[in-house]
């Protein structure tokens, strides 16, 4: 979604309300992992400070994600709220207002003639938010690493394997 922000230019104190829902999903032939499915709304404002050289964006995206579970590999969709923070200053690049956010890989956002990629912002924010790592449900249980069976769906006999027969353990207790 491309935000007209010429008439915040040169308005210092100036505010701009944005709400938009759109598709922001990324190429379906994407690597990622994590995939944004069906609509995102993104909505919060633009504020001119300085002399209205400098646009600050506070907002939030509401979206969905699509990923799969980091120990079963079942998919997870779950929907994610994210508050966003980003500014466009006027040399064109964009940073993250909050200090400690400057440490990570945000990108640079560039102000086209007047027109700043809301879609873009919006779409990292929530790509960046959530973690690699997730689970369809806290408690997991994974996979098998002997056997390869899906422990949500039942316990595997491969503990009972381990015990019969050729453990070193068996013969201490012969030995007791
Ligand atoms: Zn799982
Ligand atoms: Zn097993």
């Amino acid at each position: 979604m491309k935000f007209d922000i010429s008439s915040l230019r040169q308005s210092p104190g100036k505010t701009l309300p944005f709400d938009f829902t759109e598709d922001l999903r990324v190429d379906e032939d994407s690597t990622m992992s994590h995939q944004i499915v069906g609509e995102t709304r993104f909505h919060g404002q633009i504020h001119a400070t300085g002399r209205g050289d400098e646009l600050v964006l506070n907002g939030t995206v509401e979206g969905t994600i699509r990923s799969e579970c980091t120990r079963c590999l079942a998919p997870v969709e779950r929907n994610w709220t994210v508050p966003v923070q980003v500014s466009f200053s006027a040399d064109r690049t964009a940073f993250v207002a909050e200090d400690e956010a400057k440490t990570t890989d945000y990108p640079d956002y560039p102000i086209r003639g007047s027109l700043v990629d809301l879609g873009a912002v919006g779409r990292d924010a929530l790509l960046l938010a959530v973690p690699m790592q997730l689970l369809c449900r806290p408690d997991c249980a994974g996979y098998c690493p002997t056997c390869g069976q899906n422990l949500n769906d039942g316990t595997c006999n491969c503990e009972d394997v381990d015990d019969g027969g050729e453990s070193p353990f068996d013969i201490l207790k012969t030995l007791l």
